[in-house]
């Protein structure tokens, strides 16, 4: 397996896998990896010629400094870990190489971000889109793997890719969770086993959404009362929001008739988790 850290040297290895006709699977992460990175990249592995796995930490994407400072890292690890999964490529690119000086040109998305974490988080999704098309267009995959756990993420470049007509299969997979049922996060490294037992409400929550939903409760309001208190109950928690929306558009419902989305953002002591469950 190869570190590449040069744009261009990465540039160079996807023209000579593109010259010998061979597909090329892609999963970017930003690094402190775990099973639910590693779910992405087995697929990617299985279903691709070539597989390569980015780690970089964007900091266009953070809109708080604190979380951009204590974002876990461990690049030598993940490199392993990548290494074991049999990728062929570890792009690793520093700033000076994704953001030249001078560096001037975003790309913006509407809608889709007026909702959930878009609405509480300015400018986050447009350092996705932008970091997403930049990865795409160095190293132009045939498919790429993203997680369902950041739902609206996983909308917005479906959409991403589709208006700019990028010609990527986007691959969706579902949420690996420990078995507890939290959601693995490379945040939760940054938790102590206090917060880490109150960080269970988070699941807690979207299962009594998902079992109200099952006995034919379609009240959305009804519904985040339920959750709402369990989430309240638990110890060091603070809500951003607890969201029902349509699974496409992202907008709120008030009542659920096709396929909506519980999704939920809480501050467990100074860590911020999202996670969230599809209802249909
Ligand atoms: P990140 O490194 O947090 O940017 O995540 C990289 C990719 O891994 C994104 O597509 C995430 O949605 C995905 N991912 C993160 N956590 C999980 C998880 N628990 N299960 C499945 N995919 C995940």
């Amino acid at each position: 397996m190869d570190v590449i850290t040069n744009v261009s040297e990465m540039q160079a290895r996807v023209l000579s896998i593109k010259d010998r006709k061979e597909s090329i699977g892609f999963v970017p992460t930003m690094g402190a990896l775990h099973e639910g990175h590693v779910s992405l990249v087995r697929s990617a592995r299985n279903e691709n010629d070539e597989l390569i796995v980015s780690i970089y930490l964007n900091p266009t994407q953070f809109d708080n400094k604190d979380d951009f400072d204590n974002y876990p890292h461990q690049l030598d690890k993940d490199i392993e870990i990548v290494e074991r999964e049999d990728a062929d490529v570890v792009f690793a690119p520093g700033t000076e190489e994704m953001y030249p000086e001078g560096f001037c040109t975003y790309v913006t998305q509407g809608k889709l971000i007026d909702s959930l974490c878009g609405r509480l988080r300015p400018g986050h999704f447009n350092g996705v889109t932008t970091i997403v098309t930049k990865l795409f267009n160095i190293i132009r995959p045939d498919r790429a793997y993203f997680g369902q756990k950041d739902y609206q993420q996983s909308i917005v470049i479906e959409k991403l890719v589709a208006d700019l007509n990028m010609g990527v299969d986007v691959k969706v997979l579902p949420t690996v969770r420990g078995e507890d049922g939290l959601a693995l996060s490379s945040r939760n490294k940054r938790l102590n086993p206090e917060e880490r037992h109150s960080a269970l409400c988070i699941y807690g929550s979207l299962l009594k959404a998902k079992s109200m939903f099952a006995s034919n409760v379609k009240d959305s309001k009804e519904i985040i009362e339920e959750m709402t208190s369990i989430i309240k109950k638990a110890k060091h928690t603070r809500i951003d929001y607890i969201s029902i929306v349509n699974a496409n558009t992202l907008e709120d419902v008030s009542s659920i008739n096709g396929k909506a989305v519980a999704a939920v953002a809480v501050w467990i002591g100074n860590t911020r988790l999202i996670d969230n469950l599809i209802l249909e």
